[in-house]
């Protein structure tokens, strides 16, 4: 994994529904879990088979318990954190970039 990412987050801290990230340049972004976990980094979630041309892009109406909660946060080294699922889903690593890309992309359509 490189180490160039210019953002990187000084606190991470949980609120109820959302996460609140305040990152090293003084911006802070509130993201709901639901938005986070949508955006799952993981193979499972975002890899290869959903661009298979017969992949069918309808998401099952059916979350399990805990989908959109969070268990617990990891730290990765320095430069990601794991976000464990109450549902068990314990593949996706956020990096910084990617936690500042869904921060920003969430914050830049809400407000
Ligand atoms: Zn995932």
């Amino acid at each position: 994994m490189e180490t160039m990412n210019k953002f990187r987050p000084t606190r991470i801290k949980r609120l109820g529904k959302t996460i609140l990230v305040r990152w090293n340049d003084g911006r802070a972004d509130e993201i709901p879990l639901t938005v986070l976990r949508d955006k799952c980094p993981c193979a499972t979630c975002n890899g290869e088979g959903k661009t298979e041309e017969n992949y069918i892009p309808i998401k099952a109406p059916f979350k399990p318990a805990g989908f959109y909660e969070i268990e617990k946060i990891l730290p990765v080294g320095n430069y990601a954190v794991n976000i464990i699922w109450k549902d068990g889903h314990n593949t996706g690593i956020y990096s910084w970039d990617v936690l500042r890309t869904i921060g920003e992309s969430f914050s830049d359509t809400n407000k």
